[in-house]
């Protein structure tokens, strides 16, 4: 039954047409308990065990607003340039699904506690683009459902559902962007930058874990195509639950080539939430999109309104941390670095790995290469984000000492980090384990030396004859002898200093 959808060539999309943009992000906040009751809010957990009355929507049971959530949401709002509201509500929206067991979610609706701001999103060549944010409100998740039975893990075709609702009630903001225009092929790419950007914002302020692959950072992706020409909006579908920044790139541009496949053919792009398939990059039809009258909201009658002072939000304003952007400025300055170092630095996303292991003690420039260049590729061959690479900067930083100290060539240092990569320890204990110091023992070398030179002897001779760059060969020999755990700039000096050179 899965027909290989039909696409458009991207290059032909965006010659033909417009994309339009909306991404709604979700975000867990890490406050100690739920949104409405006491209960924990941790990550996992024996299922049904962080609940009570209120968050299982018992009769009777009554929520209370938690203070600390306001405080993030209202700090999330400044740091997005928005309006904090001066009195806003919650409200009820309501629907029938098992992962609410009250019927209900508690969230925003028409009054938003924050609204109307925006975010600067660098994209990977460094040029700005700024996206408009209509607003960030306050509700809380649902629970989690488990389809038992079926092939799609869906609730269609299973036998029975397994429900949790450990996650009903943690605390959520949603950001909403304005409909993005006018970005043309750099959609996609727009998209996973704000994302990305957006994440870096608030793990910077420490308001949420930001953890995609564990759902404390979930995206899901509007976009809609127009003709070119066109001023109207064209019919947008919703992605849902895009769990990682390259899939909400992915899935913005399979979205923009199927539409267009949809609309040259003289068809229309039905209004419906779909699904991301991490597997093959593609999207299939979910639900078919509520309206807002479907969900009969109204305000929330057993929570007070939320009224900001003044004064509450001019102080919250001031415990926001160093942003991104104003950090990379001081970082670009303080490290000496040129436009292309900086965007390394960030379009690897090694800016805050680089600057913990400068703290542990590393030069910025060493830091850098690390982080930049070897452990990059490293992420990239096991298809992971760098900071989710099992290793920390304090060991990256620990490798680096050793390095310097003469202890590791920069050779055994990258062998050192793959066995800290393998789980095999701390770097100490790989250099332990795996035999990895290098050879310092002159004697040793010496007579590794003397055997190379005994057995290239017309080589020994050149280099005696005043061809000093023969001695290359010897060296290369002594280094294969020694597994390459010498220090060659030594070994030539030895090299030398046999020969009588
Ligand atoms: P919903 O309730 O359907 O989730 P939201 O208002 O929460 O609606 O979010 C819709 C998102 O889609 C917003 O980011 C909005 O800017 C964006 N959007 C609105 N119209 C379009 C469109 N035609 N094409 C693409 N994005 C759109
Ligand atoms: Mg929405
Ligand atoms: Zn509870």
């Amino acid at each position: 039954m899965t027909a290989v959808a039909d696409v458009m060539d991207y290059a032909e999309v965006v010659e033909s047409y417009d994309p339009v943009l909306g991404l709604e992000v979700h975000v867990e906040l890490n406050t100690k308990t739920k949104m409405f009751c006491g209960c924990p809010n941790q990550f996992g957990g024996e299922p049904n065990t962080h609940v009570c009355p209120t968050c299982l929507g018992l009769p009777g049971a009554l929520p209370v607003v938690n203070g600390k959530a306001v405080e993030s949401a209202i700090r999330i709002g400044l740091a997005l340039n928005c309006e904090i509201a001066e009195w806003c509500r919650f409200a009820r929206k309501n629907y029938f699904y098992p992962d609410m067991p009250k019927n209900f979610q508690t969230s925003q609706y028409d009054e938003p506690i924050a609204f109307n701001g925006y975010l600067d999103v660098v994209l990977d060549d460094g040029e700005v683009v700024r996206v408009g944010i209509e607003r960030a409100h306050m509700e809380e998740d649902t629970g989690k459902s488990l389809h038992v039975g079926g092939s799609t893990g869906r609730i269609h075709g299973a036998e029975h559902s397994l429900l949790d609702y450990n996650r009903a009630g943690v605390p959520l903001i949603e950001i909403v962007t304005k409909p993005i225009v006018g970005m043309g092929a750099r959609a996609p790419e727009v998209a996973r930058a704000y994302v990305t950007a957006l994440r870096d914002l608030l793990r910077a302020m420490d308001v949420s874990d930001v953890r995609m692959d564990q759902g404390s950072l979930r995206c899901d992706a509007n976009v809609s195509l127009m003709p070119k020409g066109a001023t109207e909006f064209g019919t947008r579908t919703e992605t849902k639950n895009v769990n990682s920044l390259r899939s909400v790139e992915r899935a913005v541009r399979y979205e923009m080539t199927r539409q267009a496949a949809v609309l040259a053919s003289g068809g229309s792009v039905t209004q419906e939430t779909r699904h991301f398939q991490e597997a093959d990059g593609t999207t299939s039809p979910g639900r078919v999109k509520e309206t807002a009258e479907d969900y009969r909201y109204f305000p929330e009658p057993d929570l007070v309104p939320i009224a900001p002072s003044r004064e509450w939000v001019e102080e919250l304003r001031k415990t926001l941390p160093e942003l991104p952007w104003e950090r990379r400025k001081r970082i670009k300055e303080e490290w000496n670095l040129t436009d292309e170092e900086l965007r390394d630095l960030i379009n690897t996303g090694a800016e805050q790995l680089v600057a913990a292991t400068v703290e542990a003690g590393a030069k910025p420039n060493e830091a850098r290469s690390w982080w930049v260049q070897y452990l990059t590729q490293q992420a990239n061959t096991r298809e992971v984000e760098l900071a989710e690479l099992p290793i920390t900067p304090a060991q990256v930083a620990r490798v680096i000492e050793l390095v310097n100290s003469g202890e590791l060539t920069n050779k055994l240092a990258r062998e050192v980090v793959q066995g800290v990569l393998a789980g095999e320890g701390e770097p100490d204990e790989v250099v332990e384990k795996r035999g990895l110091k290098v050879v310092s023992d002159d004697s040793a070398l010496i007579a590794a030396v003397d055997e190379a030179l005994a057995a290239q002897p017309d080589v020994a001779d050149k280099i005696r004859g005043g061809k000093v760059q023969a001695a290359g060969a010897i060296v290369g020999a002594v280094m294969k002898a020694t597994k390459g755990q010498a220090d060659a700039k030594r070994v030539r000096e030895l090299v030398l200093e046999r020969v009588g050179a």
